[in-house]
C-alpha cells in the first residue's frame, strides 16, 4: 500500500469501465431515445468529474445535476461540449449564473418561467429552457392547471425556447403498479398542448425497465449507472461500479465468553480471533447494517456494533486469516450495495450516497478512449 492509501482508514474503488458499459447497455434498451446521465449529488457520490468525463468520452451529451453550484462544478470538469440540466430550478437572481456556464435552467414553478422570459425580453433572444410538469407526485413542477394557463396563452411563453419537457416517476421501482401509466398518460397528454420541437422525458433506471412506452425522447439514469439494480425482483442486469475495502488495525485472540464492543452486544462462544477493521457509521456505513467482511473469499461476520471508525470481525473460522495491515473487502462481488440497504432498510442510492468523504478513493477506467479519439480511428477506417 502507499503512503497515501495509508493515511484512510479505506478505499473505495469506482470502476468507471463499468459505468460506461452500463451507460451503453441503457442506450442501447432506449435507442432511438437519447440517453443523458444523472450525476447529481457528485454523481451518488462516487464523484461527478469523473463520472462525467468518463460518459462524455464514451458519448453521452446530457447530464442532469440537482444544484446550481453541481452544474457549475460539472461544467468546469468536463468543458462545454454537453448539455446540462439543473433539475431544481432557478432561485431567484442566479439566472446570470446560468447563462455564463451554460447551464440549462428545470423551470419548475410560474415565478421562475416568469423570470425568464423577463430575461429573454430584456436580452432580446430567446432563452432554452426545459420545463418539469408534475403528472401526479407532487413534488417539483409546473402543475397541469399551470399548463392549461400556458396553453391558453402562448404569450407565457415568448421568447423562450423549451428544449425539454419533463416529469418524473414516483412509483417507477414497482413495475406493475398503474400508477405509472397514469402518470405517462398524464404526460403525453399535458405535452400535446406545449410548443413541439421539445424534447419529451420520463424515465428515471426503474422507468426504462418498465416498458418502451416510457422512454419518450430521452431517459435519465442516474441508480443503475452506478450498479444499483433498477428491477427489484430481477437479477441485476447492471455491474456493479464500487468496491469498498478497509483495513485490520488489530487482531486478538480472546478466550469464550469475551465480550465485544459497545453494549456488550457480541460475546464469544469460543476461543475466538478478532479483527479491527478500519470503517465505522462515521464513513457512511449504516450502523444498523451488522454484514460481514470478506477477505479472499472467506466471510468474516461482524461482531458486535458498528462503532463510528471501527467494526470489529470474527475471523476464527478462516483457513488464511487477514494480518494486520491486509485489507479486507466490505463492498464486493459477495456483497453488494443493494444487501447493504436491505439489512438498513434502506434503498441502495442512500447507502451510495452516504459512503464516506474520508475514504481514498481509487478510478480504474481503462476500455473508452476519448470521444476524439474514437472519431479519428472511425475516420481512418473510412466508416465516416
Ligand atoms: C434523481 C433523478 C433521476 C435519476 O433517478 P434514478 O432512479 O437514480 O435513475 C431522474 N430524474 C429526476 C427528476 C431525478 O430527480
Amino acid at each position: 500500500m502507499t503512503a497515501h492509501t495509508l493515511r484512510a482508514g479505506a478505499i473505495l474503488t469506482v470502476d468507471l469501465d463499468a459505468v460506461v458499459s452500463n451507460w451503453r447497455l441503457l442506450s442501447k434498451m432506449t435507442k432511438p431515445a437519447e440517453c443523458a446521465a444523472v450525476v447529481k449529488a457528485d454523481a451518488y457520490g462516487l464523484g461527478a468529474a469523473e463520472v462525467g468525463a468518463a460518459l462524455l468520452a464514451a458519448g453521452c451529451k446530457t447530464f442532469f445535476v440537482a444544484h446550481l453550484g453541481e452544474g457549475l462544478d460539472l461544467r468546469r470538469a468536463i468543458g462545454f461540449n454537453s448539455r446540462i440540466f439543473v433539475l431544481n430550478g432557478t432561485p431567484p437572481g442566479t439566472e446570470g449564473e446560468f447563462l455564463k456556464s451554460v447551464l440549462m435552467p428545470v423551470v419548475n414553478t410560474v415565478g421562475e418561467l416568469a423570470a425568464w422570459r423577463t430575461l429573454a425580453t430584456e436580452a432580446g433572444r430567446s432563452m432554452p429552457v426545459a420545463l418539469q410538469l408534475d403528472t401526479g407526485m407532487s413534488r417539483l413542477g409546473l402543475s397541469p392547471g399551470d399548463v392549461a394557463v400556458l396553453a391558453g396563452e402562448p404569450a407565457l411563453l415568448a421568447g423562450l425556447s423549451v428544449e425539454l419537457i419533463m416529469s418524473h416517476l414516483a412509483c417507477a421501482d414497482e413495475a406493475v403498479n398503474p400508477a405509472n401509466h397514469r402518470q405517462r398518460r398524464e404526460l403525453a397528454k399535458l405535452r400535446a398542448v406545449l410548443p413541439k420541437k421539445a424534447q419529451t422525458s420520463l424515465a428515471n433506471s426503474s422507468g426504462i425497465f418498465i416498458e418502451q412506452g416510457f422512454h419518450f425522447d430521452l431517459v435519465r439514469p442516474g441508480a443503475a449507472l452506478y450498479g444499483i439494480n433498477p428491477a427489484p425482483g430481477q437479477a441485476n442486469p447492471m455491474r456493479q461500479v464500487a468496491a469498498l475495502s478497509a483495513r485490520v488495525l488489530q487482531l486478538r485472540d480472546v478466550p469464550a465468553g469475551s465480550y465485544v464492543g459497545y453494549g456488550h452486544a457480541f460475546c464469544s462462544k469460543r476461543r475466538s480471533r478478532l479483527a479491527t477493521v478500519s470503517l465505522g457509521y462515521a464513513d457512511g456505513w449504516p450502523r444498523a447494517a451488522s454484514m460481514s467482511a470478506f477477505f479472499n473469499g472467506e466471510v468474516l461476520p461482524f461482531a458486535g456494533r458498528v462503532s463510528m471508525d471501527v467494526i470489529v470481525v470474527d475471523a476464527t473460522g478462516c483457513a488464511n486469516p487477514p494480518r494486520e495491515g491486509d485489507l479486507v473487502d466490505l463492498i464486493c462481488q459477495q456483497q453488494s450495495v443493494d444487501d447493504i440497504a436491505r439489512a438498513a432498510g434502506t434503498i441502495g442510492y442512500e447507502i451510495l450516497t452516504r459512503l464516506g468523504r474520508r475514504f481514498h478513493r481509487e478510478y480504474r477506467h481503462s476500455a473508452t478512449p476519448p470521444a476524439s479519439a474514437t472519431a479519428l480511428r472511425e475516420a481512418q477506417m473510412g466508416k465516416r
